[in-house]
């Protein structure tokens, strides 16, 4: 039985929120993403591109495989870059995106940009998407250390976008579920302000899902609240 709770935060710092989140549990998908180009730019394509993904899954829906999902991400792709062109105020937006689909036992997994997903088995959080970030797929070839890369000035630099391109390469990802596996899908509001040991504290806690999800909020706030702060849970309850 799959249990989940999403909540997004703007966060400390910033006017608007331009993250946004997907919880289609009929469907058995779950999307985070986070936009960029100008306030209502950023927006609009978080936005468009959950949109564009829970149209494209549905229109393929009972099928639930990753080729499915990727296409979804693609589709997003084409529809964002089409927008931004045709319209000046909207130049350049574009949208981090990390989706999951589940086909039980399995979870198909895509992402773009540096929205991260997180499996929490057993107590240990593991990170299953890699960054497209220019410290990330460069900065590390170059011998930057996990401190440096932390630090880094260019650590928000993205290499890849939902929207920023005619074609774009999306990352995927296939976990097979257990019972018990918790699924934290999270803009870099929250793990790039809150430690992946605080992070754990929170998943860890004997408390609900909404519990664990204000929790996070709260600890990415503590911390500065910089920058818009996401976090959808899925759990594969026992
Ligand atoms: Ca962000």
């Amino acid at each position: 039985m799959i249990q989940y709770f999403g909540i997004s935060d703007v966060g400390c710092n910033r006017a608007s929120n331009e993250d946004a989140f997907a919880l289609e549990p009929d469907l058995g998908l779950f999307a985070v993403a986070d936009g960029m180009g100008g306030a209502q730019a950023g927006e609009r394509a978080s936005r468009l591109a959950v949109e564009a993904i829970v149209k494209s899954i549905r229109a393929a829906s009972p099928a639930r495989n990753l080729e499915s999902l990727l296409e979804a991400v693609r589709t997003a792709n084409t529809d964002i870059f089409r927008q931004a062109s045709e319209s000046p105020a909207l130049h350049g937006m574009g949208t981090t995106v990390v989706a999951v689909l589940l086909d039980p036992p399995l979870a198909h997994i895509a992402s773009v940009g540096d929205s991260r997903l997180y499996l929490f088995r057993g107590g240990q959080l593991q990170r299953i998407t890699s960054d497209q970030t220019w410290v990330n797929e460069i900065g590390r070839t170059l011998g930057l250390t996990e401190e440096q890369i932390h630090s880094h000035p260019f650590r928000n630099v993205l290499t890849m976008a939902v929207g920023a391109r005619e074609r774009i390469e999306v990352r995927s990802h296939e976990l097979e579920l257990e019972p018990g596996d918790l699924l934290l899908l999270s803009s870099d509001g929250l793990h790039g302000v809150v430690d992946e040991n605080l992070l754990v504290e929170a998943l860890a806690a004997d408390s609900s899902l909404t519990k664990k999800g204000a929790a996070l909020i709260e600890r990415a706030r503590s911390n500065g609240g910089p920058d818009n702060i996401t976090a959808v849970l899925v759990e594969n309850a026992n």
